[in-house]
């Protein structure tokens, strides 16, 4: 039989993860290793992995960082060689806009919901009312029915009332996808809080005693750090990728869109065609949006186009310079949480959280001036879109400026648009996925990407070895 050929349609760090390990991963290629092409929409690889040259420095414009607690990325990272690059969070710890100032955000939460009345007590800017609601989490907590899922603002009202769940624990939970609280699933998202909530009891005490890990304000800096990111950007793990990946024959097709996934004859079980091409393939890896994948495989199965249903919020990610001596920053921690609805000269900001770059990363960091990250946008918070860049730019230094009281204009700045790189898990997503993948698995298809297992790199980068791994079985 002639050479078995792979498509593998997207070029994030999903579908180059899954490329690695079709073409022999970490020992390169075997003779029986198949012919392997990645379609790529845009005109680079990495999705929303991207580095560029800003204020001196290579510096991420997407994500600027992975967990270090899930092992598929620094497994990655380790296996091109690339151990040394591996940059340690640098600083700990974060503060919360509340009421007009800085507060820090107190030790004793677990990922991202309080565990103590006294946690709840050392964070000012809260009302009487919230600290009666942690009061009586304590001692005569509100019994809540869980179901077999539930939005993780349900679980944390009932338990702990409006405004904790909304400006405490919804900036911190909510952020990471650029989702609310009210949508997200606790199953799919935060299943700590459920089997918390299905304990019964203090929500508190429940978390207190699951705590499967410190939250970041209680993170020490150890030589175990929860983060890391690479010297050269997290973007510059797609682009090694792809090089690698070229470099053992591996076709990489940048600009060039997969349109349709048809079934193949004989012993091809797909073609796979873009605008100007048909590729044979014995399998296909299928890494992209769950929109886009929903577009390509839905005709195969109503499971598969029920992918439609997973939106995605996108986000808009604003870097600033200022001269160090013109910055007002808290002594301490990596940044700034912004609760949504934030009040902003008759309006309410768009900035959902600040980053101080150079102090999470400390290679970053210079004498005389400093790099900061504002994050904007929400699922259902997309103004940033009708702004052009020049007037998004005005808008978030303003914004930063009143979060940084003290501090002086910009010398630098870059905007950076994401349309859609947050999958939104919902309540039933489990179940949701859980049906794609059986209807793939029907088909003969496997799947990819931050749809699936979590949202992050790590994530993306397990489910893209996972669905390699589904591919070779399949080419026997
Ligand atoms: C602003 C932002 C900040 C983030 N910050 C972090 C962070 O700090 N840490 C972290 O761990 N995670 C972070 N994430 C999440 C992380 O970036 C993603 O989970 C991960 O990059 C997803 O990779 P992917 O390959 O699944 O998808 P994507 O990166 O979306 O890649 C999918 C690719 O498919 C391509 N494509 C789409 N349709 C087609 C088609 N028809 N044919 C061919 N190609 C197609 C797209 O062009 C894209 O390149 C962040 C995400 C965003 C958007």
């Amino acid at each position: 039989m002639s050479r078995t050929s792979v498509v593998v349609i997207g070029g994030g760090i999903s579908g180059l993860a899954a490329a690695w390990d079709l073409s022999g991963g970490e020992r390169g290629p075997g003779p029986n290793s198949p012919r392997v092409e990645v379609l790529e929409a845009s005109q680079r690889v990495g999705g929303s992995l991207a580095t560029t040259t800003f204020a001196g420095r290579t510096i991420d414009v997407g994500p600027d960082g992975f967990l270090a607690r899930r092992p598929e990325a620094t497994a990655l990272v380790r296996e091109l060689g690339w151990g040394d690059r591996l940059e340690a969070i640098g600083a700990s710890g974060a503060w919360l806009w509340l009421g007009e100032r800085l507060y820090e955000i107190p030790r004793g939460v677990a990922l991202g919901v309080p565990t103590s009345y006294a946690s709840v007590a050392s964070l000012g800017g809260l009302s009487y009312r919230a600290r009666l609601a942690a009061r009586r989490d304590q001692w005569l907590p509100r019994r809540l029915t869980v179901g077999e899922d539930e939005t993780i603002g349900r679980i944390v009202r009932a338990k702990l009332g409006a405004e904790l769940a909304y400006r405490f624990v919804e900036p911190m939970v909510g952020g990471i996808q650029a989702g609310r609280i009210d949508d997200l699933s606790a199953k799919s998202v935060f299943p700590a809080l459920l089997e918390a909530a299905r304990a019964g009891g203090s929500l508190m005490a429940a978390m207190r005693a699951s705590a499967p890990s410190p939250g970041p304000s209680t993170a020490p800096v150890t030589p175990d750090p929860l983060f890391y990111s690479l010297a050269e950007g997290v973007g510059s793990l797609a682009t090694e990728l792809a090089a690698r990946l070229e470099g053992r024959g591996v076709i990489i097709r940048r600009a060039t869109a997969a349109t349709a996934l048809r079934r193949g004859e004989g012993a091809y079980a797909w073609d796979v065609d873009t605008d100007s091409t048909t590729t044979p393939a014995h399998a296909v890896v299928l890494a992209t949006s769950a929109a886009a994948s929903a577009r390509l495989a839905g005709p195969l199965d109503p499971d598969l186009a029920a992918l439609a249903r997973v939106t995605s919020a996108g986000a808009a990610m604003v870097t600033l310079q200022f001269d160090r001596s013109e910055v007002v920053l808290p002594e301490r921690g990596t940044g700034v949480l912004v609760p949504l609805a934030t009040p902003w000269r008759g309006d309410t900001m768009l900035v959902t959280a600040l980053t101080f770059l150079d102090r999470k990363w400390a290679h970053l960091r210079r004498d005389d001036d400093v790099v900061l990250r504002a994050h904007v946008g929400r699922i259902d918070d997309r103004r940033w879109i009708d702004l052009d860049d020049d007037a998004l730019i005005e808008r978030v230094t303003d914004e930063v400026r009143h979060l940084l009281a003290g501090t002086g204009a910009a010398r630098d700045a870059l905007a950076q648009r994401f349309p859609d790189g947050l999958p939104q898990y919902r309540v039933g997503h489990d179940r949701l996925v859980a049906a794609a993948r059986a209807a793939a698995a029907r088909a003969g298809l496997e799947l990819a990407g931050a749809t699936y297992d979590g949202v992050g790199i790590p994530a993306s980068i397990g489910s893209g070895r996972r669905a390699a791994a589904g591919a070779l079985a399949r080419l026997g």
